[in-house]
């Protein structure tokens, strides 16, 4: 799996569907998020896709190539389906009926049946836009008439995953079971040196201490090793109970 910088959705090749397309406002910000559940859900045989909007560069310690080649490695840790970079501006990320057209047009090309969006409140304004921009672009994808790639498609659902700049007491709508794939979350964001271990504080806690602690308080909460915590609007539909721990 190579990943697929700034190629635009029309030239993207046909493709079968996505299960689910994580969208995040920089590399690293879906591993953060919701690694463990990718990892999960790929090895239950799901079609996952991520979308980074921007490069997330420049950042202290990173560059645009070192950037890719990490993304790279932690797309590889997670056995992802597909990735791209839709090449939106970072730190400069906005919604507009521009940026919102881009987006959407990757929904009609990959036509994910959910769509995972960071949560709406957060300190950091990219992170913001993007959950603006996603939930726009997702009704924006179901326009006929228009000049977008691909058919009109609307993603039936847009869940939340958190990757957050504020120290919020959350409230999440539920939580999944990652105990079986931390390691593969772990990997993950590990895969990012530039961002997580060069010329951080290597005293314990350490941030990848942070992250396992937090992982572990979730996992508490359900009984479980470790857990990740998501969001959602409208009410989540259950097919049974079956699923529930
Ligand atoms: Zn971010």
């Amino acid at each position: 799996m190579t990943v697929v910088l700034t190629e635009a959705p029309a030239d993207l090749g046909p493709t079968d569907p996505l299960d689910m397309l994580v969208v995040a406002p920089h590399p690293d910000d879906a591993e953060l998020g919701m690694g463990g559940t990718i990892a999960k859900m790929i090895s239950l045989g799901w079609r996952v896709g991520v979308l980074d909007l921007t490069t997330g560069e420049p950042t202290p310690h990173g560059s645009e190539s070192l950037r890719r080649s990490e993304t790279n490695r932690a797309s590889e840790a997670l056995k992802l389906t597909w990735r791209g970079n839709a090449g939106l501006e970072n730190r400069r990320l906005l919604h507009t009926l521009e940026t919102r057209e881009v987006v959407a047009s990757y929904f009609r090309v990959l036509r994910p049946k959910w769509v995972f969006a960071p949560y709406w409140q957060d300190a950091h304004p990219d992170h913001v836009a993007a959950t603006d921009l996603i939930e726009a672009a997702r009704f924006w994808a179901k326009l006929s008439k228009t000049d977008m790639p691909g058919e009109p498609f609307h993603p039936e659902r847009v869940f939340y995953y958190y990757c957050i700049h504020l120290r919020l007491a959350i409230q999440p709508s539920w939580i999944v079971d990652i105990s079986d794939h931390w390691d593969a979350k772990l990997a993950s964001i590990s895969a990012y040196e530039s961002q997580f271990i060069t010329g951080r504080d290597t005293q314990p806690p350490t941030i990848l201490d942070r992250l396992r602690d937090e992982a572990s308080n979730w996992g508490r909460l359900i009984n479980r090793r470790y857990g990740e915590p998501f969001a959602t609007k409208e009410p989540l539909a259950l097919s049974s109970l079956e699923s529930v721990l």
